[in-house]
């Protein structure tokens, strides 16, 4: 079965073009019936903290990327790595090492100067019949892997199509540190190993590593993974996104009103896609997803973009759903909503591309906001006052229900002669403080009656 993992650093704020590296390794173990596994990679202890690990957890949770495994923490894995270390040892797959860094910056100097590629030169790589150099006292060995000598390593991308490298190009890796501590490309191999992965999906500033990785497996005596390596993306400036340049954090587009699924929408197609569908539902996306259409150039974020898919969600998300999201706004606000505010939700959903906007309109409703002297001025003119009064005592009459208050609407403009939006727009800026609304029966019914009748007759002064 299909394994696949998420294995990011926290080492700052997981951004949208690091959670789309989890986006789609989880959407293939999905919709293959497979497993997907998280694994923190925190050996970098000086750069990683618990605060950008809850950020990938709660940015992860938030957008429903749920895990079968983990998270697994490289830290709490140094004993297994050890293991496989003193195992590589016994095998003669790793040699000790003593070249000092004075050496190695030398030979390093050496390299450049003759225009070659720097690279560790094999000096204590033990070959039968080779002498190697007196053991230097006091120097603690790094411990190399052995990479093949000779041909190639090559492996099928599922994104970039065939790869081939030289061996001869990969030098001798350094795989423990003097202590013992393992090095990245290592430990990432051990876990791909022990996790079981069959897909690695991440990104193609690792292409570099791949080769290395499938020595270290082959010399583990495994075959290694399916590699898809997904392009770059870009922030709109065209750099690489990173949080150094600018880039939120994912938990941010939540508290700034974006919903879950229409972030997931953005992020499915900025790197894969399914013919021209631009808006889809989560299960859709899981029902198309494969990594045959996954794109091969560079993506870039676009924040308006994203914004107009959200928009479209807005309009997809049930009037419940998108009422709880709001509340919790409200609450924040000191607004305790009640049952009007899903029939609210579904009346200006169409208009609000961020559920931060739907709650501006909401609240008006908890609390009510005076319009402007300008736009009062503009709009409850001395020709349609009386028409307001008439309609405030018609309302005050009539039973607080859409119908009945269509039909108070409709014959204030019968008794008057005044045309819809003549009467609707000063009843707006009264009742809303804006003259923009959806329809006004359905404004009005969900506002509290005795308010809107005291601001009419307040408004007809
Ligand atoms: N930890 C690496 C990163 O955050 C990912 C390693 C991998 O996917 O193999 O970039």
């Amino acid at each position: 079965t299909v394994r696949t993992r998420f294995a990011p650093s926290p080492t700052g704020f997981i951004h949208l073009g690091n959670i789309r590296s989890a986006l789609y390794p989880w959407a293939f173990a999905r919709s293959q019936g497979g497993a997907f596994i998280l694994r923190i990679e925190d050996t970098d202890q000086e750069r990683s903290s618990q605060e950008a690990v809850d950020v990938i957890l709660q940015g992860m949770s938030w957008l429903g990327l749920d895990h079968d495994e983990g998270p697994y923490y490289q830290m709490q894995r140094m004993d297994r790595y050890r293991e496989v270390l003193a195992r590589m040892k016994d095998e003669g797959l790793v040699y000790p090492c003593y070249m000092s860094v004075a050496e190695l910056d030398a030979l390093r100097e050496r390299q450049m100067a003759n225009k070659e590629k720097p690279r560790y030169d094999g000096t204590w790589r033990p070959e039968p019949g080779k002498q190697l150099p007196p053991l230097p006292a006091g120097v603690q060995p790094v411990l190399r892997f052995r990479n093949p000598q000779g041909g190639l390593v090559a492996w099928d991308d599922k994104v970039k199509g065939r790869i081939e490298i030289s061996n001869d190009e990969l030098d001798d890796l350094v795989i423990a540190r003097p202590d013992g501590t393992p090095t990245y490309n290592f430990c990432v191999v051990v876990d791909d190993i022990d996790m079981r992965i069959t897909h690695v999906i991440r990104g193609d500033d690792h292409v570099n590593n791949t080769p290395r990785q499938i020595n270290i497996f082959r010399a583990l005596g495994q075959e290694p993974p399916v590699y898809a390596h997904l392009p770059t993306v870009l922030n709109e400036r065209g750099e690489k996104m990173s949080k150094r340049n600018g880039a939120k954090a994912v938990t941010q587009f939540r508290d700034e009103g974006f919903l879950a699924e229409a972030v997931v929408n953005y992020l499915a197609r900025l790197g894969w896609s399914h013919g021209d569908d631009e808006i889809f539902t989560r299960e859709q996306f899981l029902q198309w997803f494969d990594l045959d259409h996954l794109g091969r150039s560079a993506a870039q974020f676009d924040e308006a973009k994203l914004r107009w898919v959200n928009a479209q969600h807005m309009k997809l998300a049930g009037d419940e759903r998108l009422a709880e999201l709001v509340a919790e706004r409200l609450r924040q606000r000191g607004i305790e909503p009640d049952a009007r505010l899903a029939p609210i939700c579904g009346l200006f959903k169409d208009r609000c591309d961020s559920t931060v906007v739907l709650a501006d309109w909401a609240q008006k409703f908890y609390r009510p906001i005076e319009a402007s002297a300008e736009e009062l001025a503009r709009h409850v003119t001395d020709a349609v006052r009386p028409a307001i009064g008439i309609l405030a005592r018609m309302l005050e009459a009539c039973e607080w229900t859409q119908p009945a208050i269509n039909e108070a609407i409709k014959e204030t403009l019968r008794a008057t002669g005044l045309k819809m939006p003549q009467l609707a727009m000063p009843v707006r800026v009264l009742v809303l403080g804006t003259a923009q609304t959806p329809s006004l029966d359905a404004v009005l019914a969900l506002n509290d009656k005795k308010e809107v009748v005291a601001r009419l007759l307040k408004g007809q002064n």
